[in-house]
């Protein structure tokens, strides 16, 4: 009789599908938002605000305003000229915090250099913050209080409970301490009784400081810094980086194309982990879904309905 041999996962088996993810999370909010407004009058509604030309700037723009109608929400983008003045941009975002059929404002960054991006941001209401980055949600996060949750590390925390359902006790490595991504998953994966540790530029012997981790999160801005060996067998991988390099092939890269990868040589860590998000394709979805996610329960409780339950 044949021997049966067990099936090795591959790379493909490994990969976190953060597309799919993010296109069932989209789903629920689409639901959810038709619910909404059947029952109460609400739609939900997300204001975007771009200043400048900045061409990375207007795709991400116009993704954000095509999937918010596409999850029957409604989608204003406000596009000003580079030349626009602190306070005009600081009179239309009290507008914004003032229009009732708008829940979610988020000003696309990077600012131009004349305007003070902190006290932009700072100036947005609170409760309409759907990026999460006003410091009122900083702090309602650090304590434990509701508010605005910032999309990223929101959506890299849902890839890692689908991925591993209770986090309790595993021992969390975040590689980045910034205000956007590195802090906010270290104050969820706490909230998620993981023990956490958070590295930076100035920390000793990251490779041995990242072999103690069950969940590895990279988000460094170094291409594939994160080498296989400093990963622990068996560990989840959250790669969160999006660096733009050459293309690996010299002819392409020699005519200027370039390609996208994240903080993790991926194929390294990919046969040392035993999941990992990719580049692109990984934790990339998941932030214009939580994006939409927040703007969903910013107009749930701006209306004093209790939002559904987004999980799978
Ligand atoms: P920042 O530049 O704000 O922060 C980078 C962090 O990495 C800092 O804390 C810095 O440490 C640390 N760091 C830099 N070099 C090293 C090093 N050699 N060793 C250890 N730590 C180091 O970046 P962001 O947090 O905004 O973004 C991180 C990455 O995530 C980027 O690639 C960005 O493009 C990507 N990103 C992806 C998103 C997505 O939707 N997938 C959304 C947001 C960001 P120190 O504080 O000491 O300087």
């Amino acid at each position: 009789m044949a021997e049966t041999i067990p099936h090795a996962p591959s790379i493909v088996d490994k990969a976190i599908d953060g597309k799919a993810f993010a296109a069932g999370l989209v789903d629920r909010i689409t639901g959810a938002s038709a619910r909404l407004r059947a029952d109460h009058g609400v739609q939900p509604g997300l204001a975007v605000v771009i200043v400048g030309e900045d061409p990375a700037s207007q795709i991400y723009v116009r993704n954000k305003g095509e999937t918010t109608l596409r999850a029957g929400m409604r989608s204003d983008t406000h596009r000003l000229d580079a030349g626009t003045s602190q306070a005009d941009l600081l009179a239309l975002i009290a507008q914004l915090n003032a229009d009732a059929g708008i829940h979610g404002i988020l000003v696309q960054l990077p600012l131009p250099g004349h305007i003070d991006s902190t006290a932009v941001l700072d100036a947005i209401d609170p409760d309409k913050d759907v990026d999460g980055f006003h410091v009122v949600n900083a702090g309602r996060l650090a304590v434990g209080l509701p508010g605005m949750v910032p999309c990223t590390p929101l959506g890299s925390v849902m890839l890692l409970k689908d991925a591993l359902g209770d986090l309790s006790g595993l021992n969390a490595v975040i590689v980045g301490r910034s205000n956007i991504v590195g802090k906010p998953m270290a104050q969820l994966l706490l909230a998620q009784n993981c023990t956490v540790t958070i590295a930076h530029s100035r920390s000793r012997d990251l490779p041995a400081l990242c072999r103690e981790a069950d969940i590895l999160v990279a988000a460094v801005g170094r291409p594939e810094m994160i080498r296989g060996d400093w990963i622990k067998p068996g560990a989840v991988v959250i790669d969160v980086g999006i660096n733009r390099v050459p293309s690996a092939d010299p002819v392409k890269a020699a005519e200027g194309k370039t390609r996208v990868v994240g903080d993790v040589a991926f194929k390294e860590a990919a046969a040392v982990a035993s999941r990992i998000t990719p580049v692109p394709g990984g934790v990339g979805p998941m932030t214009i879904a939580c994006l939409l996610a927040n703007t969903y329960v910013a107009a749930c409780r701006a209306n004093g309905v209790e939002p559904q339950p987004l999980d799978a």
